[in-house]
């Protein structure tokens, strides 16, 4: 029988996903966005994509420093599974024409990333994620002119439609005519990060955060939403952070501050080993510990070899011209850290099921293989390798929805708001430290906001996340229980039960 599934999202992960099923069954694909595929934020990754495929690498080493980078909350069967299927996945995009860096050999070159001890990182010379879109784009368009994947660009998701308490399929909303329209079918969501909850991130403001907002209400659980990484080296625009990517460290770059008016390189003297390679999150924590005794953090690229310029680190230096004006050849570019990836997100295990049947979720919107921080450049791996096993988990699922009508009615749809006066509240109170008093101001302060209640109910569950980890552990800091409690090592699970928000514990094995 010819199944239908939907995927809300074509990034990386439900481009992934798209086309493991149009390209194993008879399957007819439904892929939804509110943007095309360019437009996604996937587009936008700079770093590059992991896989131990370098000297002296292994899949043990990169699952052990993921789960070190995370804090001992990864789920060690799925990262497994990731980490084994990662050079196949290189190995894949390769053969389809991304771009990547090569030895001499004709082996793909890799680099080291922040939080690694050894080089990990596949690159191209120009955007990773562009390059790995473009092929995956490329490949979904020969399955769409075929029938099997049918798109819905401009199309907003709003709600799951359920029949026995099983997804049937979603319902959108069209997002000029307002038209709502029911597609039928199981669901992957890929729906990305949240980053129209805080604003001021690196990533796109496509994001808003509004589908995971209107999941929440519905009962889906999540897991992990106090973790928020903070990238080191983001450059403050207007209502954006531009990214410095980790490559430009990787490259060469140095961070420091003028202390006496001399360069004090902090990440070198406090951590001689990985130095400005430090995991995000102490680098972060390092470099705010730093801009709380007034001192300006700049990221230092100049002396670097003319080819670097041109080559990896070209995006960097001509984003830094035109969108800031500064000429990172000749001047050190002031950075801060900025919100940059959501750890937590929708629970899934490791087939990326959640617990409703019929609802899985991918990517950055689902909660999975970065525990309570996430290692630079595995996202987008994970992005791809659970875009496929949610794919495949689908495939392997017995109940199949037909075409046809639902007889549930339409949602009713979400009323015109603003989120400014909320993304103020939650950046204050989730930033790089945290504490009891700032995180339940921001629970009032939230409280009595107009905005919807699908909206109030989520931001509460991040506060209340937040507020409930009392200990500090990878990107997530309490300035009043600085340390990390070894009977803490669980993932945070909350939902919503009529109304009310549920909040409990997850024991990791
Ligand atoms: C500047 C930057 C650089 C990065 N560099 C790297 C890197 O080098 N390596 C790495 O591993 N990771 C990197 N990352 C992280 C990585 O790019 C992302 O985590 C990853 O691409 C997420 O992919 P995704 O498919 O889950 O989501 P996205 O690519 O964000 O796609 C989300 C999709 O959902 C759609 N959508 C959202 N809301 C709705 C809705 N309500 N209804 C319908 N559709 C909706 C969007 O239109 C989009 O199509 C970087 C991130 C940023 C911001």
């Amino acid at each position: 029988m010819n199944r239908n599934v939907v995927i809300i999202g074509c990034g990386v992960a439900g481009l992934s996903a798209a086309l493991q099923l149009a390209r194993k069954s008879a399957c007819t694909v439904h892929l939804v966005s509110d943007m095309m595929s360019e437009r996604s934020q996937s587009c936008l990754a700079e770093g590059g994509i992991n896989a131990a495929i370098g000297p002296g690498d292994s899949a043990e080493l990169h699952c052990e420093e993921t789960m070190k980078t995370g804090c001992g909350l990864a789920d060690t069967e799925a990262l497994t599974a990731m980490v084994s299927a990662a050079p196949d996945i290189i190995r894949e995009l390769d053969e389809w024409g991304v771009p990547f860096v090569k030895r001499t050999n004709h082996s793909v070159s890799v680099r080291r990333m922040g939080g690694q001890t050894c080089a990990r990182t596949a690159y191209t010379e120009n955007g990773i994620g562009r390059q790995i879109m473009d092929v995956l784009i490329q490949q979904a368009r020969k399955y769409e002119s075929e029938g099997k994947i049918l798109c819905y660009v401009n199309w907003t998701f709003r709600a799951l439609a359920k029949q026995d308490g099983c997804v049937c399929g979603a319902w959108l909303e069209h997002l000029d005519t307002r038209e709502m329209r029911f597609v039928p079918g199981q669901v992957i969501m890929a729906c990305g990060g949240l980053n129209g909850f805080f604003g001021n991130a690196t990533g796109s403001t496509v994001n808003t955060g509004i589908a995971a907002a209107l999941l929440f209400a519905d009962g889906v659980l999540f897991s992990n939403l106090e973790f928020i990484q903070f990238h080191p080296t983001t450059l403050r625009l207007k209502g954006k952070n531009l990214l410095i990517s980790e490559s430009a460290r990787s490259d060469g770059g140095r961070l420091f501050v003028l202390r006496d008016g001399k360069p004090y390189y902090f990440m070198e003297e406090k951590y001689p080993e990985l130095g400005n390679l430090m995991p995000r999150d102490v680098v972060s924590r390092e470099e705010y510990s730093l801009i709380k005794q007034g001192f300006q953090v700049y990221l230092d690229l100049r002396g670097l070899p003319a080819k670097t310029y041109e080559t990896t680190l070209a995006g960097i230096v001509s984003d830094c011209v035109l969108f800031a004006g500064i000429h990172p050849t000749k001047e050190p570019i002031p950075v801060e850290p900025g919100i940059h990836y959501f750890m937590g997100g929708i629970q899934v295990d490791k087939s990326h099921r959640s617990p409703v049947k019929g609802l899985y979720a991918a990517g950055e919107c689902a909660c999975q293989y970065h525990g309570a921080n996430r290692l630079g450049g595995n996202s987008l791996l994970g992005a791809i390798h659970g875009g496929k096993t949610a794919a495949e988990a689908v495939l392997r699922s017995e109940f199949s929805i037909p075409n046809g009508s639902f007889e549930g009615k339409p949602p009713v749809p979400l009323r015109h708001f603003r989120m400014e006066p909320l993304q103020s509240v939650m950046r204050a109170a989730m930033g790089l430290e945290r504490s009891k008093g700032q995180l339940e101001n921001a629970l009032d302060a939230v409280e009595k906001m107009s905005v919807p209640d699908e909206v109030r109910l989520f931001s509460r569950a991040i506060l209340l996340s937040a507020l409930n980890r009392t200990e500090s552990r990878g990107s997530h800091f309490r300035s009043d229980y600085p340390n990390c409690d070894p009977a803490m090592r669980k993932s945070s699970v909350v939902q919503c039960c009529d109304g009310e928000i549920r909040f409990g514990w997850e024991e990791k094995s």
